[in-house]
């Protein structure tokens, strides 16, 4: 199977089923403990419903919110719970595992996601950088001598890449992500409204209204909070076109790391992108007019991948399926551990 561990939802890939699992990358513990609550079941769906609404004594965890490993014993219970799940469903699955971790994370956070991996049952464990099972999935010719660059915009980080050769040239990841923008409309509704609204209610907007440039046609969309004077529950209408200016902070923070990635390349494979483009991918691609502002800051063309969100576990499946082809690249990798 392959696995897509990203910083806000974990997707498992499996040889002629597809995607088979698609949960939040959230773990809910008692306070203070790493014991996952419901006996080690409060994990994914159902720690994301206690989100923002926890009791006290209960808190809901993004163990890799940033692209790094917060917490080890928590991310290795979250991903043991996902491949026994899986394990549970299937009637039959390899028991090798490819696993696309975040480019940013140390060997030492890798040598925890194998050794997690290994105790949940998988018997060989391979890890991908995210970038590369991200191009596989969109089905980039990365291992062919032209450059090709993926821009994988997902919760906690963006990771821009250019790769050739199967071989990642450039790579920059940055932690600002779909989380990011969230927060610029939890921080727009205080300033221009006075108005707190939840992470999951900033989430909706931006999902259902937001975006990056003036695409199609401007809507409105009533919101509930608590007014931060009163203190009482309240409602407001806002804009298409405000929450696209809310947007505009993380979002030059993102067209700023795909120019300097852009930069620092080779003339070569700059060369190959005038051809070939950019192809974005992750849930930060489904921001309508995503495409143009990166088309417009860079001057390339801008190619959204087909479903975005399943761009790295669907890559991961690839990648597992010819793993002799990468041994060279797997191997290598392996032996910075
Ligand atoms: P990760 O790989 O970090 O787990 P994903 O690729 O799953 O992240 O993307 C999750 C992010 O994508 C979240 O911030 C989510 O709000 C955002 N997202 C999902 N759908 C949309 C959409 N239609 N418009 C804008 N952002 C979206
Ligand atoms: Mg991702």
């Amino acid at each position: 199977m392959g696995i897509d561990l990203g910083t806000c939802n974990t997707l498992v890939c499996v040889r002629g089923e597809g995607i088979v699992l698609n949960e939040p990358s959230v773990v809910a513990v008692k306070k203070g403990t790493n014991r996952v609550l419901q006996n080690g079941n409060a994990v994914g769906w159902v720690a994301k419903e206690m989100l923002g609404k926890t009791p006290g004594s209960i808190t809901a965890i993004r163990p890799l919110k940033d692209g790094v490993i917060s917490d080890f014993e928590i991310t290795e219970s979250m991903l043991g719970y996902f491949i026994r799940k899986v394990q549970g469903r299937s009637r039959f699955i390899g028991p090798r595992v490819v696993i696309a971790v975040p480019s940013g994370i140390t060997a030492v956070e890798k040598r925890a996601v194998l050794d997690s991996a290994e105790r949940a049952g998988a018997r060989r464990v391979y890890l991908v950088e995210e970038p590369m099972a991200a191009g596989i999935g969109a089905g980039l010719p990365i291992v062919e001598a032209t450059a090709s660059m993926i821009v994988d915009i997902g919760g906690g980080t963006t990771e821009v890449a250019i790769i050739s050769l199967a071989d990642i040239a450039e790579c920059t990841s940055v932690r600002v992500a779909g989380d990011d923008m969230d927060e610029a409309i939890i921080n727009h509704m205080k300033k221009t409204y006075n108005l707190m609204v939840g992470e999951q209610t900033a989430e909706r907007l931006k999902m259902e209204i937001g975006s990056a440039a003036p695409v199609g046609e401007e809507t409105t969309m009533e919101v509930r909070g608590r007014d931060m004077i009163s203190g009482l529950p309240r409602k407001t209408v806002v804009t298409s076109e405000e929450i696209r200016e809310a947007l505009q902070e993380p979002l030059s923070a993102i067209i700023n790391t795909v120019t300097r990635t852009l930069e620092r390349a080779e003339p070569e494979l700059a060369a190959d992108l005038v051809d070939n483009g950019i192809v974005l991918a992750g849930g930060g691609a489904l921001l309508h007019g995503i495409d143009v502002i990166l088309s417009n800051a860079t001057g390339l063309d801008v190619r959204i991948a087909d479903d975005p969100m399943t761009c790295v576990a669907r890559g991961t499946s690839i990648y597992l399926e010819n793993i002799e082809d990468w041994k060279n690249t797997m191997e290598s990798d392996l032996d910075e551990l």
